[in-house]
């Protein structure tokens, strides 16, 4: 058999997946698993929304659309973007719609580094960036999120790992998996960073509108000067449970989308169309099924925020934003891995190991709480008991 590319041995199969799948095979053999490993919404998608694209799919929308996506949901993103977050693009040639968050991440790394460029990505992260940076040929560089700043960036560490070969900067605010919402300052601060060393910065924005207390989303690319440095990326998946229907979308100026377009073009051509009217329906039409969606994930956090303080051997910070919670389990003196498996097999509890997320990851879990207040409750007494027997 031939072999396949040499690319691919720096490209492992998703850890979180890999304990998704393992998840399922208990399930067939009766296990009841409670889902705290799994980042998307448990909620169903909004019926107004649902309807939207079976009208599109009866009105005879099966066809393709314009490579950046129809013309009446690119309007309606123009309008979220400068609404929300204060950001200026022409529907016309700035915004493509793409086949969730994901794609964008990847046609942005592919249109615009050359192998060898180095991309700085705060660690621990949503693993993605890692593999669509080593596709593209360039290379991931972690800095490390830590836990004594609340996993806020601190810029000391963005410069300490500078090189002639930095040409990228990735934010993710709301963070997968920390919890942490960048602060003003560190952001004023990295934009500092992208202009003075001439960077791209991708800013994925996917979890904005999940924020709790007194926290607040900033975009970076509405801040002085980062408007031709920033690929904004953003989605449905989360904020309006449409995670099944794959739907993201970029916004960049116009020569670097001109880049973006044209690897969609040759592996996409244009997110599902029907699917399209229905995200078009999600921003223009009402929030209040989001609303609601965040105000149950904030009164979830506060559920497993307080009951794993109530945990022997485990330290954890209260998150600010997304719908994950990072807690460190070094006291337990066992591995995230071996934590992950021990609450498999003696809670029924998925979680994620930190190890699955980054260099810097090896002493946390990562949990859900998208999953249902009264399963999550279940989840936190088991793992309770589970950790008092493991400490004994
Ligand atoms: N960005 C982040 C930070 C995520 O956590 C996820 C989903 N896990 C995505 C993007 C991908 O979203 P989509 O479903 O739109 O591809």
């Amino acid at each position: 058999m031939p072999k396949i590319a040499e690319r691919m041995s720096a490209i492992p199969f998703s850890g979180i997946r890999k304990m998704f799948e393992e998840v399922t095979r208990r399930e067939k053999l009766g296990q009841k698993i409670i889902h705290l490993e799994i980042g998307r919404p448990d909620f169903d998608t909004p019926l107004h929304i649902k309807e939207a694209a079976k009208k599109a799919i009866d009105g005879g929308n099966v066809h393709y659309s314009s490579n950046y996506g129809i013309p009446e949901l690119r309007e309606a993103i123009a309008k979220k973007l400068k609404q929300d977050n204060g950001l200026s693009f022409d529907p016309a040639s700035e915004i493509v719609v793409t086949v969730g968050a994901n794609e964008a991440v990847l046609i942005a790394m592919m249109g615009l580094l050359n192998p060898g460029d180095e991309v700085l990505i705060p660690d621990p992260c949503w693993l993605h960036y890692f593999y669509c940076a080593q596709m593209a040929g360039a290379i991931p560089v972690s800095v490390p999120l830590r836990e004594e700043n609340g996993f806020n960036p601190d810029i000391t560490d963005f410069r300490s790992r500078l090189t002639p070969k930095t040409r990228m900067i990735v934010i993710n605010t709301p963070n997968n998996p920390t919890g942490v919402v960048f602060g003003r300052k560190v952001l004023e601060e990295l934009a500092q960073l992208a202009r003075e060393k001439d960077l791209f910065v991708i800013s994925d924005e996917i979890y904005e509108k999940m924020v709790y207390d007194d926290s607040r989303h900033d975009s970076i690319g509405s801040f002085p000067g980062m408007r031709d440095r920033t690929i904004t990326i953003n989605g449905f998946s989360k904020i309006y449970a449409m995670d099944g229907w794959r739907l993201g979308y970029v916004a960049a100026p116009k020569e670097i989308l001109s880049a973006l377009i044209r690897i969609h073009q040759y592996t996409t051509v244009c997110a599902t169309t029907f699917a399209q009217w229905g995200a078009v329906e999600a921003l223009n039409g009402p929030q209040t099924e989001a609303e609601k969606m965040v105000k149950e994930f904030d009164r979830r956090r506060n559920l497993v925020y307080e009951a794993l303080q109530e945990m022997p051997g485990i330290q954890v910070l209260k998150p600010r934003g997304a719908f994950y919670i990072f807690p460190n389990i070094k006291a337990l003196k066992i591995t995230p891995e071996e934590l992950a498996a021990y609450l498999l097999d003696n809670a029924q509890v998925a979680v994620v190991p930190g190890t699955s997320l980054g260099e810097y990851g090896g002493e946390f879990i990562r949990i859900s709480y998208a999953n249902s207040y009264d399963n999550l409750k279940t989840a936190m007494e088991r793992m309770k008991e589970a950790i008092r027997r493991l400490k004994k």
